[in-house]
Protein backbone atom coordinates (compact mmCIF):
# COMPACT_ATOMS: atom_id res chain seq x y z
CA UNK A 1 0.00 0.00 0.00
CA UNK A 2 1.71 3.54 -1.29
CA UNK A 3 1.60 5.90 1.55
CA UNK A 4 0.61 9.13 0.26
CA UNK A 5 2.52 11.30 2.42
CA UNK A 6 5.98 9.84 1.40
CA UNK A 7 6.41 10.81 -2.25
CA UNK A 8 8.46 7.73 -3.90
CA UNK A 9 7.99 5.03 -2.03
CA UNK A 10 11.63 3.75 -0.27
CA UNK A 11 12.22 0.25 0.23
CA UNK A 12 14.75 -1.57 1.46
CA UNK A 13 15.65 -5.86 2.29
CA UNK A 14 17.30 -5.47 5.75
CA UNK A 15 19.36 -8.62 6.73
CA UNK A 16 22.87 -10.47 7.88
CA UNK A 17 24.59 -11.12 5.62
CA UNK A 18 22.34 -8.86 2.98
CA UNK A 19 24.91 -8.83 -0.09
CA UNK A 20 23.34 -12.40 -1.83
CA UNK A 21 19.90 -11.34 -2.00
CA UNK A 22 18.26 -11.33 -5.23
CA UNK A 23 15.50 -9.42 -4.04
CA UNK A 24 16.75 -5.77 -5.62
CA UNK A 25 17.15 -7.62 -8.56
CA UNK A 26 13.53 -8.61 -8.65
CA UNK A 27 12.17 -5.47 -7.27
CA UNK A 28 14.12 -2.91 -9.63
CA UNK A 29 13.17 -5.37 -12.35
CA UNK A 30 9.76 -4.63 -11.64
CA UNK A 31 10.33 -0.92 -10.92
CA UNK A 32 11.55 -0.42 -14.35
CA UNK A 33 9.75 -2.02 -16.45
CA UNK A 34 6.32 -1.09 -15.19
CA UNK A 35 8.04 2.64 -15.24
CA UNK A 36 7.53 3.44 -11.86
CA UNK A 37 9.17 5.85 -9.36
CA UNK A 38 10.84 4.05 -5.78
CA UNK A 39 13.79 2.59 -4.72
CA UNK A 40 14.78 -0.84 -3.37
CA UNK A 41 18.10 -1.10 -1.42
CA UNK A 42 20.00 -3.79 0.45
CA UNK A 43 20.66 -2.44 4.39
CA UNK A 44 23.14 -4.84 5.83
CA UNK A 45 22.01 -4.98 10.15
CA UNK A 46 23.68 -7.26 12.64
CA UNK A 47 21.37 -8.66 15.12
CA UNK A 48 21.94 -6.76 17.98
CA UNK A 49 21.40 -3.58 15.89
CA UNK A 50 18.03 -4.58 14.79
CA UNK A 51 15.66 -3.33 16.99
CA UNK A 52 17.08 0.13 17.04
CA UNK A 53 17.48 -0.06 13.09
CA UNK A 54 13.34 -0.34 13.01
CA UNK A 55 13.05 1.87 16.17
CA UNK A 56 14.07 4.47 13.39
CA UNK A 57 13.38 2.63 10.19
CA UNK A 58 10.78 5.67 9.08
CA UNK A 59 12.99 8.25 10.18
CA UNK A 60 15.12 6.81 7.78
CA UNK A 61 13.06 7.20 5.05
CA UNK A 62 11.63 3.99 4.27
CA UNK A 63 8.35 3.38 3.49
CA UNK A 64 8.44 -1.11 3.26
CA UNK A 65 10.77 -3.45 3.43
CA UNK A 66 11.46 -7.17 3.02
CA UNK A 67 13.32 -8.55 5.84
CA UNK A 68 15.83 -11.94 5.88
CA UNK A 69 17.88 -14.50 7.80
CA UNK A 70 18.39 -13.78 10.96
CA UNK A 71 15.82 -11.03 11.65
CA UNK A 72 12.32 -12.89 10.56
CA UNK A 73 11.40 -13.64 14.15
CA UNK A 74 12.61 -10.23 15.56
CA UNK A 75 10.77 -8.60 12.60
CA UNK A 76 7.62 -10.44 13.97
CA UNK A 77 7.75 -8.94 17.50
CA UNK A 78 8.28 -5.48 15.97
CA UNK A 79 5.67 -5.00 13.83
CA UNK A 80 1.87 -3.30 15.38
CA UNK A 81 -0.08 -5.69 13.66
CA UNK A 82 0.45 -8.59 11.08
CA UNK A 83 -1.30 -10.68 8.81
CA UNK A 84 -2.77 -14.44 9.54
CA UNK A 85 0.19 -16.16 7.91
CA UNK A 86 3.02 -13.77 10.04
CA UNK A 87 0.51 -14.52 13.02
CA UNK A 88 0.65 -18.04 12.61
CA UNK A 89 4.52 -18.70 11.82
CA UNK A 90 5.58 -15.82 14.30
CA UNK A 91 8.10 -14.60 11.34
CA UNK A 92 7.58 -11.57 9.02
CA UNK A 93 9.09 -11.49 5.64
CA UNK A 94 7.29 -8.15 4.23
CA UNK A 95 6.83 -4.88 6.23
CA UNK A 96 5.32 -1.35 5.88
CA UNK A 97 4.20 1.53 7.26
CA UNK A 98 0.58 2.46 7.50
CA UNK A 99 -0.74 5.14 9.79
CA UNK A 100 2.78 5.86 11.35
CA UNK A 101 2.97 2.24 12.56
CA UNK A 102 4.66 -0.72 11.26
CA UNK A 103 2.87 -3.87 9.54
CA UNK A 104 4.15 -6.77 8.66
CA UNK A 105 3.43 -10.30 6.01
CA UNK A 106 4.85 -13.23 5.81
CA UNK A 107 4.64 -14.02 1.66
CA UNK A 108 7.05 -17.71 1.75
CA UNK A 109 3.48 -19.92 2.26
CA UNK A 110 1.67 -17.70 -0.57
CA UNK A 111 5.72 -17.74 -3.12
CA UNK A 112 5.59 -21.58 -2.34
CA UNK A 113 1.80 -22.39 -3.47
CA UNK A 114 2.13 -20.17 -6.55
CA UNK A 115 5.18 -21.50 -7.94
CA UNK A 116 3.79 -25.23 -7.48
CA UNK A 117 0.18 -24.03 -9.32
CA UNK A 118 2.56 -22.51 -12.11
CA UNK A 119 5.48 -25.14 -12.74
CA UNK A 120 3.06 -28.01 -11.56
CA UNK A 121 -0.60 -27.19 -12.23
CA UNK A 122 -2.94 -30.04 -10.92
CA UNK A 123 -0.49 -30.80 -7.91
CA UNK A 124 -2.91 -30.64 -5.14
CA UNK A 125 -5.09 -32.90 -6.87
CA UNK A 126 -3.18 -36.24 -6.74
CA UNK A 127 -4.20 -39.12 -4.03
CA UNK A 128 -1.34 -39.19 -1.10
CA UNK A 129 -0.05 -37.11 1.49
CA UNK A 130 3.07 -34.00 1.63
CA UNK A 131 6.23 -35.08 2.30
CA UNK A 132 8.48 -32.13 4.06
CA UNK A 133 12.13 -32.75 4.97
CA UNK A 134 13.25 -30.01 6.70
CA UNK A 135 11.65 -28.20 10.52
CA UNK A 136 12.64 -25.02 9.76
CA UNK A 137 11.23 -21.56 9.20
CA UNK A 138 10.56 -22.99 5.03
CA UNK A 139 9.61 -26.13 6.19
CA UNK A 140 7.25 -24.58 9.17
CA UNK A 141 5.70 -21.82 5.91
CA UNK A 142 5.17 -25.01 3.71
CA UNK A 143 3.31 -26.80 6.38
CA UNK A 144 1.01 -23.96 7.06
CA UNK A 145 1.15 -23.04 3.14
CA UNK A 146 -0.42 -26.92 2.93
CA UNK A 147 -2.68 -26.60 5.32
CA UNK A 148 -4.24 -24.00 3.89
CA UNK A 149 -4.55 -25.14 0.54
CA UNK A 150 -6.67 -28.33 2.75
CA UNK A 151 -4.16 -31.10 2.18
CA UNK A 152 -4.98 -33.83 3.64
CA UNK A 153 -2.12 -35.18 5.09
CA UNK A 154 1.14 -33.68 6.16
CA UNK A 155 4.25 -35.62 7.10
CA UNK A 156 7.58 -33.59 8.52
CA UNK A 157 10.62 -35.19 8.71
CA UNK A 158 13.84 -34.02 9.99
CA UNK A 159 17.58 -34.47 11.26
CA UNK A 160 16.63 -33.10 14.47
CA UNK A 161 13.29 -35.08 14.86
CA UNK A 162 12.50 -32.67 17.79
CA UNK A 163 12.30 -29.67 15.60
CA UNK A 164 9.97 -31.82 13.30
CA UNK A 165 7.49 -33.18 16.26
CA UNK A 166 7.48 -28.96 17.06
CA UNK A 167 6.72 -27.71 13.96
CA UNK A 168 3.68 -30.08 13.45
CA UNK A 169 2.58 -29.70 16.53
CA UNK A 170 2.33 -25.61 16.32
CA UNK A 171 0.76 -26.30 12.70
CA UNK A 172 -1.69 -29.15 14.39
CA UNK A 173 -3.79 -31.47 12.74
CA UNK A 174 -3.45 -32.66 10.03
CA UNK A 175 0.66 -32.26 10.24
CA UNK A 176 2.50 -34.71 11.91
CA UNK A 177 6.04 -35.45 12.45
CA UNK A 178 8.05 -39.07 11.56
CA UNK A 179 10.86 -40.37 12.04
CA UNK A 180 13.94 -40.16 8.78
CA UNK A 181 14.70 -43.57 9.58
CA UNK A 182 11.55 -44.63 7.95
CA UNK A 183 12.44 -42.72 4.73
CA UNK A 184 11.64 -45.18 2.14
CA UNK A 185 8.53 -46.21 3.09
CA UNK A 186 7.57 -42.36 3.72
CA UNK A 187 8.33 -41.91 0.01
CA UNK A 188 6.41 -44.76 -0.87
CA UNK A 189 2.61 -42.82 -0.30
CA UNK A 190 3.72 -39.42 -0.81
CA UNK A 191 2.09 -37.63 -3.72
CA UNK A 192 4.08 -34.42 -3.09
CA UNK A 193 7.99 -34.41 -1.28
CA UNK A 194 9.42 -31.02 -0.47
CA UNK A 195 12.95 -30.44 0.33
CA UNK A 196 13.13 -27.63 2.97
CA UNK A 197 16.47 -28.12 4.37
CA UNK A 198 19.89 -26.07 2.91
CA UNK A 199 20.99 -29.87 1.46
CA UNK A 200 22.03 -29.03 -1.89
CA UNK A 201 23.12 -25.43 -1.32
CA UNK A 202 26.92 -24.49 -2.19
CA UNK A 203 28.94 -25.77 1.01
CA UNK A 204 26.62 -28.11 1.87
CA UNK A 205 26.01 -31.63 1.23
CA UNK A 206 23.18 -32.75 -1.30
CA UNK A 207 20.02 -34.26 -0.44
CA UNK A 208 20.94 -38.09 -1.03
CA UNK A 209 17.86 -39.95 -1.13
CA UNK A 210 17.02 -42.81 -3.39
CA UNK A 211 13.68 -41.59 -4.93
CA UNK A 212 12.77 -45.11 -6.34
CA UNK A 213 9.80 -45.79 -3.71
CA UNK A 214 8.17 -42.54 -4.61
CA UNK A 215 4.56 -43.08 -7.17
CA UNK A 216 5.48 -42.40 -10.77
CA UNK A 217 2.61 -39.36 -10.46
CA UNK A 218 4.78 -37.73 -7.37
CA UNK A 219 5.96 -34.01 -7.90
CA UNK A 220 8.71 -32.69 -6.14
CA UNK A 221 9.82 -29.58 -4.90
CA UNK A 222 13.02 -28.42 -4.01
CA UNK A 223 12.87 -25.11 -2.68
CA UNK A 224 17.10 -24.61 -2.90
CA UNK A 225 17.41 -22.17 -5.80
CA UNK A 226 21.76 -22.37 -5.48
CA UNK A 227 22.61 -24.21 -7.33
CA UNK A 228 19.63 -23.72 -10.19
CA UNK A 229 19.38 -27.55 -10.18
CA UNK A 230 19.80 -29.20 -6.94
CA UNK A 231 20.77 -33.28 -7.25
CA UNK A 232 17.48 -33.80 -6.26
CA UNK A 233 16.14 -31.69 -9.13
CA UNK A 234 18.34 -33.97 -11.11
CA UNK A 235 17.46 -37.24 -9.84
CA UNK A 236 13.58 -36.44 -9.77
CA UNK A 237 14.03 -35.13 -13.79
CA UNK A 238 15.66 -38.70 -14.10
CA UNK A 239 12.87 -40.83 -12.85
CA UNK A 240 10.39 -38.82 -14.79
CA UNK A 241 8.70 -36.90 -12.09
CA UNK A 242 7.45 -33.51 -12.03
CA UNK A 243 9.95 -31.74 -10.34
CA UNK A 244 9.79 -28.01 -9.24
CA UNK A 245 12.99 -26.09 -7.88
CA UNK A 246 12.94 -23.26 -5.86
CA UNK A 247 13.51 -20.69 -7.90
CA UNK A 248 9.46 -19.82 -8.33
CA UNK A 249 9.41 -19.58 -4.89
CA UNK A 250 11.52 -17.03 -4.18
CA UNK A 251 10.51 -14.75 -7.47
CA UNK A 252 6.39 -15.12 -6.39
CA UNK A 253 7.01 -14.65 -2.52
CA UNK A 254 8.39 -11.17 -3.76
CA UNK A 255 5.02 -10.14 -5.43
CA UNK A 256 2.66 -9.40 -2.46
CA UNK A 257 5.30 -6.74 -1.14
CA UNK A 258 5.73 -4.83 -4.33
CA UNK A 259 1.93 -4.63 -4.85
CA UNK A 260 1.85 -3.10 -1.21
CA UNK A 261 4.68 -1.16 -1.16
CA UNK A 262 4.08 0.44 -5.10
CA UNK A 263 0.59 -0.49 -5.46
CA UNK A 264 0.33 -2.26 -8.76
CA UNK A 265 0.75 -6.03 -8.55
CA UNK A 266 3.59 -7.01 -10.99
CA UNK A 267 3.66 -10.59 -12.91
CA UNK A 268 6.65 -13.07 -12.70
CA UNK A 269 8.09 -12.97 -16.36
CA UNK A 270 9.80 -15.75 -18.07
CA UNK A 271 12.01 -12.45 -18.52
CA UNK A 272 12.58 -11.47 -15.39
CA UNK A 273 12.85 -15.59 -14.14
CA UNK A 274 15.95 -15.50 -16.66
CA UNK A 275 17.19 -12.98 -14.78
CA UNK A 276 17.66 -14.00 -11.81
CA UNK A 277 18.99 -17.12 -13.21
CA UNK A 278 21.20 -15.49 -14.84
CA UNK A 279 22.73 -13.97 -11.81
CA UNK A 280 22.94 -17.14 -10.06
CA UNK A 281 24.95 -19.37 -12.41
CA UNK A 282 27.36 -15.90 -12.47
CA UNK A 283 27.24 -16.37 -8.71
CA UNK A 284 28.83 -19.91 -8.92
P1 LIG B 1 16.72 -23.00 8.73
O1 LIG B 1 15.62 -22.44 9.56
O2 LIG B 1 18.13 -22.72 9.11
O3 LIG B 1 16.50 -24.61 8.64
C1 LIG B 1 17.49 -25.40 8.04
C2 LIG B 1 16.96 -26.82 7.88
O4 LIG B 1 17.94 -27.58 7.17
C3 LIG B 1 16.70 -27.56 9.21
O5 LIG B 1 15.63 -28.45 9.05
C4 LIG B 1 18.02 -28.32 9.38
O6 LIG B 1 17.91 -29.48 10.19
C5 LIG B 1 18.30 -28.74 7.97
N1 LIG B 1 19.70 -29.06 7.76
C6 LIG B 1 20.74 -28.18 7.69
N2 LIG B 1 21.89 -28.87 7.50
C7 LIG B 1 21.57 -30.18 7.47
C8 LIG B 1 22.33 -31.38 7.31
N3 LIG B 1 23.67 -31.36 7.14
N4 LIG B 1 21.68 -32.56 7.31
C9 LIG B 1 20.33 -32.61 7.48
N5 LIG B 1 19.55 -31.51 7.63
C10 LIG B 1 20.18 -30.30 7.63
O7 LIG B 1 16.60 -22.50 7.22
P2 LIG B 1 15.27 -22.10 6.42
O8 LIG B 1 15.05 -20.65 6.51
O9 LIG B 1 14.18 -23.02 6.82
O10 LIG B 1 15.73 -22.39 4.91
C11 LIG B 1 15.97 -23.71 4.45
C12 LIG B 1 16.35 -23.66 2.98
O11 LIG B 1 15.29 -23.14 2.22
C13 LIG B 1 17.56 -22.78 2.65
O12 LIG B 1 18.32 -23.46 1.69
C14 LIG B 1 16.94 -21.54 2.03
O13 LIG B 1 17.80 -20.91 1.09
C15 LIG B 1 15.74 -22.14 1.34
N6 LIG B 1 14.65 -21.16 1.18
C16 LIG B 1 14.21 -20.93 -0.09
C17 LIG B 1 13.17 -20.04 -0.29
C18 LIG B 1 12.71 -19.76 -1.69
O14 LIG B 1 12.07 -18.73 -1.90
N7 LIG B 1 12.97 -20.64 -2.64
C19 LIG B 1 12.58 -19.38 0.80
C20 LIG B 1 13.04 -19.67 2.09
C21 LIG B 1 14.09 -20.56 2.26
P3 LIG B 1 18.14 -29.38 11.78
O15 LIG B 1 16.87 -28.86 12.36
O16 LIG B 1 18.45 -30.78 12.17
O17 LIG B 1 19.31 -28.44 11.99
Amino acid sequence: MMSACQGKPKVCVIGYPVRHSRSPLIHRYWLNRLGMEGSYERVEVVPGDFGRFMDNFGRLGFTGGNVTLPHKQAAYEKCASTTAAAASLKAVNTLWIEAGELHGDNTDAAGFLASLDEDAPGWDRSEGYALIIGAGGAARAIAYALKLRGVRRILLTNRTKARADAVAADIGPPAESRAMCSMPELLAGAALLVNATSLGMPGHPPLDIDLTPLPPDATISDIVYVPLETRLIKAAKARGLCAVSGIGMLLQQAVPGFERWFGVRPSVTPELRQLIEADILASL
